[in-house]
């Protein structure tokens, strides 16, 4: 068979996943996902020609024990061969990356020096492309950035109102993630509405775990929620999102130290820290249904912030064609969705039950009745594919 498919890694702080993908129809001929990296716990679990298999890692497991496992799960099934390329996802590139590159040594040394902003996930991402360079020496090696769509945004945008030189000295300022998602539901909520993205404005919501959303103008982006790390914006399953920066001082007059503060606000916040249940939005659902009056307090806060922010998106596009919903919460959550829309009525939007209960489980489509006026639009997230993709178009244009 002739070389066709992409190997695609993404290495998070203690996770790794990974597909080899077409990346003309996103077809997935392996994926799988290595988690718990790290702990005792550690394991991989993978499909392949659609056949699901668990292999349990050795205790305490990297990146490298496990990207080597799945080197030599290529290699068993003779995929290797029809590999072009490896594209990873790197979180942060900071100013320097506004599209994805072929890895060189600079560029490695540039995502060695951005992992002051993104410390949990650069490091691990540069393990994955050191370990597939070493496994893959002659394939080229691919970075797709988290941030490189949001480099769009005007300085507006992207400043905080602080002193310059800490900008000028310190990159100081937001830079936004999500980035390949955001990217992809726009370009698929283009073609659902069959108008060219150049005439289309949006605000698409990426809600699974992390939370951010986009404007989205012409196809690019000129805002977003996250800013020079990803705790910034909505609220998540355990980030706070914006909260006052007096708190800082408030809490270490409490007694918090820096890092307790740190684990406070990434770790215990958002819906787990509002709900005292869960970080897991459906556990958070169940109880709601159950009229439990924490469970009641999180979503409504939730719904609560995330319209907010998506009105006030209104002001950098003008005219809005569409709110785009994705991510776990954001593609399955019939119940959140209708929340958010119900608070948007000013803007003409009208939710349609039964298209929002039926757009789940991988199904997008619009959920909204409105005749005029911007519509909702539920779109599954394919971050891998854009990947593929473009690790595929930038070995082409290099060969
Ligand atoms: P992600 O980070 O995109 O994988 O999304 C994870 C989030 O999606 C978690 O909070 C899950 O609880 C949530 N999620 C997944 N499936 C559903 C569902 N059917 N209903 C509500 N939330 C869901």
């Amino acid at each position: 068979m002739s070389q066709q498919y992409v190997l695609v890694l993404n290495c998070g702080s203690s996770s790794l996943k990974f597909a080899i993908i077409d990346p003309q129809s996103g077809h997935e001929k392996l994926s799988g996902l290595a988690e718990c990296l790290g702990l005792e716990n550690a394991s991989l679990k993978y499909t392949l020609n659609d056949i699901k298999q668990t292999l349990p890692l050795i205790p305490n497991a990297e990146h490298t024990q496990a990207i080597t496992i799945l080197v030599q799960l290529i290699n068993e099934h003779q995929l290797s061969s029809q590999l072009i390329g490896v594209g990873h996802r790197v979180v942060h590139g900071g100013e320097q990356f506004t599209r994805s590159v072929i890895i060189t040594d600079e560029v490695i040394s540039a995502i060695a020096q951005m992992s002051t902003l993104a410390p949990l996930h650069n490091p691990a991402n540069l393990i994955g492309i050191q370990t597939a360079t070493k496994a893959f020496n002659s394939l080229p090696q691919i970075a797709v950035f988290d941030t490189a769509f949001h480099q769009t945004m005007p300085s507006q945008a992207y400043l905080y109102a602080l002193p310059y030189s800490l900008y000028k000295n310190h990159a100081v300022r937001r830079y936004g993630f999500h980035g390949t998602s955001h990217y992809f539901v726009s370009q698929q909520a283009a073609k659902i509405l069959q108008k060219p993205i150049s005439n289309l404005n949006f605000i698409s919501a990426h809600l699974g775990n992390g939370c951010s959303i986009t404007a989205i103008k012409s196809g690019k982006s000129v805002d977003t929620s996250m800013g020079l790390t990803p705790l910034e914006g909505l609220m998540m399953g355990t980030r706070s999102g914006d909260v006052d920066p007096g708190l800082f001082t408030f809490l270490a007059s409490l007694g918090y130290t820096n890092i307790q503060i740190d684990e406070l606000l990434n770790k215990k916040s958002g819906l787990l820290g509002l709900s005292e249940l869960s970080n897991d939005c459906r556990i958070i659902e169940e109880a709601y249904e159950k009229q439990d009056p924490q469970a009641i307090l999180a979503l409504d806060v939730f719904c609560y912030r995330l319209a907010k922010y998506i009105a006030s998106y209104t002001v950098p596009l003008g005219q809005l064609d569409a709110i785009i919903f994705t991510g776990g919460i954001g593609e399955n959550s019939s119940l959140i969705r209708e929340k958010v829309i119900n608070l948007l009525t000013i803007f003409g939007l009208s939710i349609d039950h039964d298209k929002n209960l039926l757009a789940r489980f991988g199904q997008s489509g619009i959920i909204t009745n409105n005749k005029k006026g911007p519509q909702a639009i539920v779109i599954p997230t394919n971050e891998e594919w854009v990947i593929a993709l473009d690790t595929a178009t930038l070995v082409l244009e290099n060969k």
